[in-house]
């Protein structure tokens, strides 16, 4: 997801992601509030104008918000996209969906509540007890509640995956059904970035990072044609993406994919270079021939 910060003219890539472990709302946030999503309700100026529940989701607006919105819809056919997808079970645990009319204020919200988190346009939070996405309602609002739900729909089964898969995932569901996972914006960016000759893909670079803050657009780009090459190259990869996932939620320090790919497709540069002609094969008109 490119997130766009007006005031600096700042471009980055992905969103504010914070998953928080036991204890963190004390360091973080106010203490209280975050283990008790009806304090945030009451007190925190959160949209309560209407509710509406759509499946997993429950969306709470300040403006009116019909329940046969499109955009809801289509979030509910994401729930069922992302399950088959990744081969994941469907999860009855609530995912709450806050939705400012007005970016003031949701930016305002932002500032007060998570000060010192990276300025994004959307945003998941991750408690012990709450599933939370919080945007404005803006030209990119599809986009980006089809990248937060997605976490919300994939940390409701799998709460421990790795940032950089999380993203990668979420980054790759973004995308309307038609395009087939394919992230123009991220293959353009790769692409040059191979062409310049400065950046190698390379999984081992990405599974160790843990902050949103750490993210760059290289990260949220590689990350998506990651997930992209497993699910799409062949039928094997993405059963190991799937598995890989069923591993996660039983445990969530299982042996890492960069691993179990070298495992199975030999070595990590074996590995970097099937997925750099993967990258190829989407540029599309052959434009760009990039130096082996
Ligand atoms: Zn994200």
């Amino acid at each position: 997801m490119a997130v766009s910060c007006a005031a600096a003219a700042l471009i980055i890539a992905g969103c504010a992601h914070l998953s928080a472990p036991p204890g963190w709302d004390a360091v973080v946030l106010e203490t209280a509030s975050l283990a008790d999503p009806l304090a945030w309700r009451a007190g925190e100026g959160l949209p309560d104008r209407a509710v509406v529940l759509a499946g997993q989701l429950v969306v709470h607006a300040d403006f009116p918000l019909a329940g046969q919105h499109r955009l809801i819809r289509d979030l509910e056919t994401l729930r069922t996209d992302v399950s088959q997808t990744l081969s994941l079970p469907v999860s009855d645990e609530p995912v709450h969906l806050y939705l400012f009319g007005e970016p003031r204020r949701y930016d305002e919200f932002a500032a007060r509540r998570f000060p010192g988190f990276p300025v994004r346009r959307a945003f998941f939070v991750e408690t012990d007890t709450t599933l939370s996405v919080f945007a404005p309602w803006q030209d990119r609002i599809a986009e980006d509640l089809r990248h937060e739900t997605t976490h919300g729909y994939v940390h409701a089964v799998v709460p421990t995956i790795p940032l950089w898969l999380d993203e990668g995932i979420a980054e790759y569901f973004e995308l309307p059904r038609g395009e087939q996972g394919v992230h123009r914006e991220h293959v353009a960016h790769l692409t040059g970035r191979l062409l310049d000759g400065t950046w190698q893909i390379d999984l081992a670079r990405l599974e160790p990072l843990t902050s949103p803050g750490e993210m760059s657009q290289d990260h949220y780009a590689e990350a998506w044609c990651w997930v992209h090459w497993l699910l799409h190259s062949t039928p094997e990869r993405r059963r190991l993406l799937q598995d890989y996932l069923i591993d996660l939620r039983r445990d969530g320090t299982t042996a890492p994919l960069a691993a179990r790919l070298t495992h199975v497709e030999g070595s990590p540069l074996v590995c970097a270079a099937a997925v750099r002609r993967h990258l190829e094969s989407l540029v599309g008109d052959g434009s760009f021939a990039l130096p082996r």
